[in-house]
C-alpha cells in the first residue's frame, strides 16, 4: 500500500462515524481487517454490502458546501459552512457567523462576485477565497447541469498541502429530470431512503414506459414480520390514500405496500399495479381506496382490477372503495365480474367512508379460512399461434377467431368506446391500421376482453407484459 486510507461503509444512513462505519488503515492488512469488520455491519437497519476505500487526507480545515431548493425564495440556494457539515442545522443555529447562504438566479447562475461575497462574509479572503470561489461556481454549474434537487460536499477539505478536496459527496437528482440523464444510469427515479426492492424496480419500469396517469409503488416492509395481518394497499391520490391507510391501521392491519394510481391512469396501468401488489406473497387482503371523489372515469380502474384479480385467481378478501365519476358502473363491473373468484370482493362508492371499508375488510379477514385458500398465482395464458392479433401501446391484443362462430351476442365491437373494431365475416378485426392502434388509438381499456369473457367466450386476451414479474 502506498498511502494510509479511510474505509467507509456505503449505506443509506447518516452518522456512519459514530456507528463504527468508518475505519482507518496504514497497511494493507489493516485495510483488510477494517473492511472485514465493516462489511456485513447493520447500520440503522441497513446491511453494509460495499465499502469505499480512499486516500486518508491530512486535513487542515473542514468545510461544508450544499445546495437546496429554497421554498421561500423559490430558487436554488447555496449553503457554505466554515465549520464543516456534521450537524449543519445546529451549526447554523449556534454559530450563524460561520454559515453563509446565497440564492442563485436561475437564468444566470452563481457568478464569481456572488461567491466571493459569500466567502467574504465568513472572513475568507486571499488565495483560499480564490480556491473556494472556484469550487462554489463549479458546484452550482454541476447541480444545474444535472438538475439536482439537493446536493452536498461534506466535508469539503483544505489539506495540509493547501489543496481543496471534495472528501465525500451526496446528490439527489429531481425525479422528473432523471429521464434526461441516462448517462447517470439511475435505476429508479424515486426518492427512497434505502435501495429499491426488486418489485419496486419492476413497478418503476411500468411507470417509466406508460405516462398515462401516475403509478407509485413502495414496499413498506420488504421483510415482513410474523404475526401481522398484511394488506396489499392500492390508493388513488396522495391525501385520500393517507386517510385510507390510517383507516387500515385503525383496524389493526399492517400495510405491505403503498401504491398510488391516479391522474386518470389507463386500465392497463391499474391492472399492472394490481398484479404487482398481488405478487407480494405475504398479503392476506387487498384494499383499494382513495379520495372517493375522483374525476376520472372509475370503470377504467375497475376493469384493470378485475383483469388482475381474475388472472391471479384472487383467493383473499378484497374491499374496493372506488368513489368518483361513473362509480356505479365501476361498482357493477367489480361485483359482477369477480363473483366466480375464490376471494370475496366488496365494492363501495363515494358515500361509504374509508373507515367503514376498513371495518368491512376486518370482518371479512376474521372469517376467512386461509388454509382453504390456494396461494395467489398469476396465470398468463397464450393464445394459439395463428390467432388474429395487433399491437397496442404497451402490449398486444390476441383474438382467437375460431371461437367467434358460435358467439351469438358478439358484444366485443359494441364495447369498444374507441370505435376501432369492426366485424368482418362475423369476426372482430381492427377498423384502423395496426400502426394507429399501436400509437394509442387502442386505449387498452380492456372492455373488449371483459365483454367477451363474461359472455362466456374467452376469445380475446390482452397481453400486458410486466418485465421482471414472474408470469407463471
Ligand atoms: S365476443 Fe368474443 S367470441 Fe364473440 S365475436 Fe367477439 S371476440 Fe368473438
Ligand atoms: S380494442 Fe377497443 S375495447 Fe379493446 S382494449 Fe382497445 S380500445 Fe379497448
Amino acid at each position: 500500500m502506498a498511502r494510509p486510507v479511510v474505509i467507509k461503509a456505503q449505506a443509506w444512513v447518516t452518522d456512519r462515524a459514530q456507528s463504527g462505519g468508518i475505519g482507518f488503515a496504514d497497511t494493507a492488512d489493516q485495510a483488510y481487517q477494517q473492511s472485514a469488520r465493516i462489511l456485513g455491519m447493520h447500520l440503522k437497519g441497513f446491511t453494509v454490502e460495499q465499502v469505499l476505500v480512499e486516500e486518508r487526507l491530512k486535513i487542515e480545515q473542514e468545510y461544508f458546501l450544499g445546495l437546496i431548493i429554497d421554498d421561500v425564495s423559490q430558487a436554488p440556494m447555496l449553503i457554505f459552512s466554515s465549520m464543516g457539515g456534521s450537524d449543519i442545522e445546529e451549526i447554523a443555529v449556534e454559530h450563524p457567523d460561520r454559515v453563509a447562504r446565497c440564492t442563485a438566479d436561475i437564468a444566470s447562475g452563481v457568478q464569481t462576485p456572488q461567491a466571493e461575497g459569500l466567502l467574504e462574509n465568513l472572513g475568507i479572503r486571499g488565495k483560499l477565497q480564490h480556491q473556494l470561489c472556484d469550487v462554489l461556481v463549479k458546484f452550482y454549474r454541476f447541480c444545474r447541469q444535472y438538475e439536482m434537487r439537493s446536493a452536498e460536499i461534506n466535508p469539503l477539505v483544505l489539506t495540509a498541502t493547501g489543496q481543496i478536496v471534495a472528501a465525500d459527496c451526496h446528490a439527489v437528482v429531481d425525479d422528473y429530470a432523471v429521464f434526461r440523464h441516462p448517462e447517470l444510469d439511475i435505476e429508479i427515479a424515486r426518492e427512497f431512503d434505502r435501495p429499491p426492492t426488486e418489485l419496486e424496480k419492476i413497478a418503476y419500469q411500468v411507470e417509466a414506459k406508460d405516462h398515462r396517469g401516475t403509478f407509485y409503488f413502495f414496499q413498506m416492509v420488504p421483510q415482513p414480520l410474523p404475526g401481522e395481518t398484511y394488506v396489499g394497499f392500492h390508493g388513488a391520490g396522495g391525501g385520500g390514500s393517507m386517510m385510507s391507510m390510517d383507516a387500515l391501521l385503525g383496524q389493526g392491519f399492517a400495510i405491505a405496500n403503498y401504491c398510488d394510481t391516479s391522474g386518470n391512469p389507463s386500465a392497463a396501468k391499474v391492472y399492472r399495479a394490481a398484479k404487482i401488489i398481488l405478487s407480494q406473497k405475504n398479503i392476506m387482503a387487498y384494499f383499494a381506496s382513495g379520495s372517493g371523489v375522483a374525476s376520472q372515469e372509475q370503470f377504467h380502474s375497475a376493469r384493470g382490477l378485475v383483469k388482475a384479480f381474475c388472472e391471479a385467481d384472487l383467493s383473499i378478501p378484497a374491499v374496493i372503495r372506488i368513489g368518483g365519476n361513473s362509480e356505479e358502473k365501476a361498482i357493477e363491473i367489480l361485483t359482477t365480474f369477480t363473483r366466480h373468484l375464490p376471494g370475496d370482493v366488496e365494492a363501495y362508492g363515494r358515500d361509504t367512508s374509508a373507515v367503514y371499508c376498513a371495518q368491512r375488510l376486518k370482518a371479512m379477514v376474521s372469517k376467512w379460512d386461509y388454509r382453504q385458500s390456494p396461494q395467489i398465482q398469476s396465470k398468463f395464458k397464450k393464445a394459439p399461434m395463428d390467432s388474429y392479433w395487433f399491437d397496442t401501446l404497451t402490449g398486444c391484443i390476441v383474438i382467437d377467431h375460431t371461437r367467434c362462430a358460435d358467439c351469438i351476442e358478439k358484444p366485443c365491437v359494441e364495447s369498444c368506446a374507441a370505435r376501432i373494431l369492426k366485424f368482418e365475416a362475423g369476426k372482430p378485426v381492427l377498423s384502423i391500421s395496426p400502426a394507429e392502434a399501436r400509437k394509442g388509438r387502442c386505449t387498452e381499456c380492456l372492455a373488449c376482453e371483459l365483454a367477451c369473457k363474461f359472455h362466456g367466450n374467452r376469445a380475446i386476451f390482452i397481453e400486458l407484459p410486466i418485465p421482471g414479474l414472474d408470469q407463471g
